[in-house]
């Protein structure tokens, strides 16, 4: 194969693939992105579950452009809590998405539509995809350092990038759970971001894939809804395949509030035009789910329920990793949302995946929304054997 077209291959789910098609019976899985159960079984929300088995398959037609409207109102009002929701009400440009890569990428199109030369600012690490969203729709892309020497957000790399760039655009991983590293802005942090990327006119983008999924729906929202309030030119894209463990049936939205009414009709016009060109009208399935859950204060309980269990689940599973490491990646235990990243070499990882069937992605980073309670001693041992 061309070098070039092999660069395109995705590692995770290249690596899934090659996970699937292991026949060692003990494999652990530790790279793909999903929650599993604490036995390390396919685990669906109960009340998604509910919803989806109870749903009327007498009418299939397309949904309007943008989405379903009560989907779109209720997924505005949860990330934006009531008071804020009731300022921006009408002042919202709102997608349904196919799930939270399609918003990225809708929300590229319509930054290069607009802007011949857009330079965006990303963490470095990020999601590996987001480079290639942004890189392919025509952007500049400038990377700051993540994490300081002593493990927590950079904040100094950060502020240092982004003096260079006035006016440019900004990703963020929405709340506390950034991939793949786990490692967040405080909550002072977050204030200081807020105020100097307004002074430096910048116009960021929240890429919140794992809401509820960091602390609780309140905490992780916290940096949208106080950039909003402190008037910072914001964009949001949520994605409901982790917190609504609706993964393969692609569902997102993206929301941009705004304060100027000529602006938001034109935006919108040209997101339904982008839009139109890739998926013609959003996937239904799903967001007739999350419609249906978050418009039901009864089911919206029970899903916060679930969101409460799988972090808890999440949080032990960190705990339990950390004691059968001795220590050895003490951070973990403090870190948020499915990921962490481990301090080992490329080349461990591939003993781990040779010799033990242990699959890690290449940059250390491990799942701890799929790791199975009772595979933690089997993948703790492999760990400690690298002699790390
Ligand atoms: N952003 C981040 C940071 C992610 O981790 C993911 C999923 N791994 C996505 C976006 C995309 O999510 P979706 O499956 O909804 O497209």
């Amino acid at each position: 194969m061309n070098k070039n077209i092999k660069n395109l291959n995705d590692e995770i789910f290249t690596l899934n693939a090659e996970f699937s098609a292991d026949t060692r019976v003990d494999k652990i899985n530790g790279g793909i992105g999903i929650y599993l159960d604490n036995i390390g079984q396919p685990f669906v929300i109960p009340i998604v579950k509910k919803i989806a088995s109870s749903l009327d398959f007498s009418n299939f037609n397309y949904l309007p452009i943008s989405g379903d409207p009560v989907f779109l109102e209720e997924s505005s009002k949860l990330v934006l809590g009531n008071s804020l929701y009731k300022e921006y009400k009408n002042k919202i440009i709102k997608q349904g998405t196919d799930g939270g890569t399609n918003g990225l990428f809708i929300w590229a199109s319509l930054i290069k539509f607009t802007n011949p030369n857009p330079t965006i600012i990303v963490s470095n690490p990020t999601w590996e995809n987001h480079k290639k969203i942004f890189k392919h729709c025509g952007f500049n892309v400038v990377e700051y350092n993540h994490i300081n020497k002593l493990g927590f957000f950079d904040f100094e790399s950060f502020q240092k990038t982004i003096s260079k760039y006035p006016d440019s655009f900004i990703l963020f991983h929405g709340g506390s759970t950034h991939n793949p590293t786990g490692v967040n802005p405080s909550t002072e942090e977050w204030k200081k971001i807020s105020q100097i990327t307004k002074k430096n006119n910048n116009y960021v983008l929240f890429d919140f894939a794992y809401l509820g999924l960091g602390e609780n729906i309140e905490k992780d929202s916290f940096p949208i809804r106080h950039f909003l309030e402190k008037k910072n030119k914001i964009a949001v894209v949520i994605s409901y395949s982790k917190n609504m463990t609706l993964y393969q049936h692609r569902v997102g939205v993206l929301l941009i509030p705004t304060l100027k009414i000529k602006a938001k009709e034109n935006n919108e016009t040209i997101i339904k035009y982008l839009f139109r060109l890739v998926n013609q009208t959003p996937t239904a399935f799903g967001e007739i789910i999350v419609k249906n859950v978050l418009s039901n204060q009864e089911y919206k309980k029970e899903w916060i329920k679930s969101l409460s269990e799988m972090n808890k689940n999440i949080q032990k599973r960190r705990e339990l990793f950390n004691q059968y490491t001795n220590n050895l990646f003490s951070e973990v235990v403090h870190q948020k949302g499915l990921y962490s990243l481990l301090k080992i070499t490329p080349k461990q990882t591939k003993i781990l995946k040779n010799k033990h069937g242990i699959y890690l992605l290449s940059t250390g980073r491990i799942n701890f929304g799929g790791l199975a309670i009772n595979k933690i001693p089997k993948l703790t041992e492999a760990i400690n054997s690298l002699k790390i």
